[in-house]
Formats: C-alpha cells, structure tokens, sequence
C-alpha cells in the first residue's frame, strides 16, 4: 500500500463558545472605602464615565438573550448607585439570580427593603478583620460598626448571608476571632480567601505576603471550626496561589463562561484583563454584547488551547487549569501567552518561590508604607 503524505497541520479553531453563565456587573469603580488589597484596577480612572441605567438595563437583557443566569452587582461599591434598585427589579424580571456585592456601607433599612421588594436573591457581605481597629485601618475608614448594623439588615430582611473576609499577613492571626464574628452574625457562609496579588494588593504584596507557617496555621484553625460547627456556617478558605504549584483554572477558561462588565462598559472575560497588553477591548456602547462575546479579538485571544506556548501546549493537565490565570502571567513572566508561573512546570517558577522566600524573612528595620486604594472624582451620565 502506497504511503500517504501526511497533510500539514490545521490550526485548531476553538469551538464555538457556550454561554456566558455568570455576569458581573461592575456599576461603579467608586467605593467610600480604601482597601489595601482592592481587587479594581489601580489606573480605574480610565473607566469612569458610567453607563446610565437605561444601558445597564440593555446590557442585562442582552446577556440573558445569551443564557447568562448568574448575576452580581458589585463595584466599587453598587450601593453608591441609586438606580440599584431599578436594576436588580429589572434583572429579577428578567429571570437572573442576583447577587450583591458590598461593603455593606450605604445599606440603609430603606433601601434594604426596596432591594428585597425589587427582588434581590443573595447578598455577600465583607469585613476587612474581625476587630474594628484592624477592619478601620486596613480600609482607611470608620465602618466596622456600620458593617455590623449591615450584617443585621440582611438577616432581618432574610437573605442567605456570605460574608468575605480577605486575608493576609495581618489578619490571618485572627482567623478564629473572625469564624466567632460570622458565626456570631449569623452568617450561613464565610469565605476566607488568601489575598491574590494583583492590583492594589500587588503594590502591598510585600506588606500583605504571610509565611506559609502563618497560612497553614489559619488552615488548621478552619478545619477545627470546621469539624465544630459542621453546616451551621459553611467555611471556605482559599490559599494564595503563590503557595501552590499548579494554578487555579482561572474563570474556568476565558471566554468560556464569564463575562465581566466594567463601569464604563467594558466588556472583560476576566475583570482584570485591562492589565493585559495587545487585548482589544470592546466596548457595550459600540457592539452588541452577543457579537463581543462570540466574535471580539479580546473573548478570542485566550480561548481554546491554540495560542498556548510549551509546556501548556503539551501538557496534559491543560484541561484541567487552561495554563491558569493569563493576568499573572503577565506580571510575573511578562508574558500573557506564558504558563501560569505558579505551576511548578514554568520556567518562571522559581521567581514565584523568591518572591514566598521573601515572605519568610524577617521584615526590613524600615518598611516600605502601605498604598491605600484612592477615589478620584467620577463623571456619571444621567
Ligand atoms: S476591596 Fe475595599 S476599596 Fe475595593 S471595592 Fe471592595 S470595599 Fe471598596
Ligand atoms: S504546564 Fe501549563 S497546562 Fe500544565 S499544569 Fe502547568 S500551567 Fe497547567
């Protein structure tokens, strides 16, 4: 039998993508708080000149269009838009399950009624730590009283509760004080997630890294309460990804079922990828978000597994994590196409285990002053 010349190689095309299941809507980047880890941009300035609610209305009844089914108002601060209200009544007509994200300031008896009425399903909660001189100085505000008052609304308007507490070097010693908070408040849910440096929280990170000492020891708090409380609270607790080796499956894929919307319109498969270079962002004022979602270069660049470099492109763990969180590698490799540095398998690895090295030594006699997140004015459309 004749050989048969083997035929060159097509590009794999990635498949068509599902739908974007969960929508984020991010109102605004403004917030009454200064958190030291903030997950917005640093440079969110670019983004402020605000859709007005009748666009944010067209926005959710597009992505519904397309089967979105999760919604969550977050910022920013979503409080410090009155048009809440509208919008979560809107969405909820519309069939979504909402979600709202907040700092609790702003959340008044009023407008929680006015919320619950508008048919808001689920509220998340955070706190910065579990005492009201930590919680105020890593916000650079007085609000740790009014978190408490917020806490107690949501359970009085009886709404599931998840409260979030970001951790970090300075408030990991308090993770049991902060489980006995929750619980105290009645929280149904308590999400302990380690700070993930990007943002804000990568102009701290030197001040924000714990030693791995200091994150196994919260670990081991956790699980105590853990066997303590069984589903009275349910505790989920989450480890910074520079102290794992393989990285997490970032957005469970780009482009694949998250869809991120920025105050300004934005479209974003992750709400970081402005700190992405080369991506072509789109905009929900200049296209419709079914063409952003299925056709845009930016919901493209990362989708699939064709545009991924050794030793992604013949792993066979990229199933599982799609080579992990493009962002960080970015920052860490200068290279958005690179293995997540994280993984033990990229080059870049090393650089990941210096930087956690750091973390263990002994604090230098004159650290460098945290950066806390600032507000400069907004221009809001009406
Ligand atoms: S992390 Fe803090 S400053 Fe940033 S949006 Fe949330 S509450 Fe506001
Ligand atoms: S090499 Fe890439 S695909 Fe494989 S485990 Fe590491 S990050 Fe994931």
């Amino acid at each position: 039998m004749a050989a048969v010349a083997p035929s060159s190689p097509q590009p794999v095309q990635p498949a068509p993508p599902g739908p974007p299941l969960w929508l984020l809507a991010e109102l605004t980047y403004q917030c009454p708080l200064h958190c030291v880890f903030c997950y917005n941009p640093t440079d969110y300035t670019r983004y402020q000149r605000e859709l007005t609610t009748r666009e944010w209305i067209d926005v959710l009844t597009q992505a519904r269009a397309l089967g979105a089914a999760q919604l969550g108002f977050s910022g920013g601060e979503p409080l410090l838009r009155d048009d809440l209200e509208e919008l979560v009544a809107e969405a909820h007509r519309l069939g979504y399950y909402t979600n709202l994200l907040t700092s609790g300031i702003g959340l008044t008896e009023q407008r929680a009624r006015a919320l619950k009425d508008a048919g808001l399903d689920h509220v998340q909660l955070s706190f910065q730590d579990s005492t009201r001189e930590l919680n105020d100085f890593l916000s650079h505000t007085r609000t740790f009283e009014l978190k408490q008052r917020a806490a107690a609304l949501i359970k009085a308007h009886d709404w599931p509760m998840v409260m979030n507490c970001v951790l970090h070097k300075h408030n990991l010693p308090h993770v049991d004080k902060i489980i006995e908070m929750a619980l105290a408040l009645g929280a149904e849910y308590l999400e302990l997630a380690n700070t993930q440096y990007y943002g804000w929280a990568l102009q701290n990170r030197a001040q924000l890294l714990p030693t791995r000492a200091e994150l196994e020891a919260a670990e081991a708090v956790v699980q105590r309460y853990r066997e303590q409380i069984g589903q009275r609270c349910r505790l989920l607790y989450v480890v910074p990804d520079y102290f794992e080796d393989r990285p997490k499956a970032c957005m469970n894929g780009w482009g694949k079922v998250f869809l991120s919307i920025a105050p300004d319109g934005t479209a974003m498969p992750c709400h970081n990828a402005g700190e992405l270079p080369g991506l072509q962002l789109p905009n929900v004022r200049e296209q419709p978000l079914a063409s952003i979602w299925r056709d845009s270069q930016a919901f493209n660049a990362f989708r699939g597994y064709g545009w991924m470099k050794e030793p992604c492109s013949s792993c066979d763990e990229k199933e599982k994590d799609f080579g992990g969180c493009r962002c960080q590698a970015y920052l860490l490799a200068g290279d958005a196409r690179a293995a997540d540095p994280v993984c033990a398998k990229s080059p870049q690895h090393e650089q990941v285990l210096r930087i956690v090295r750091q973390g263990q030594s002994a604090p230098p006699a004159a650290p460098q002053p945290l950066v806390f997140r600032s507000n400069p004015p907004v221009r809001r459309p009406r």
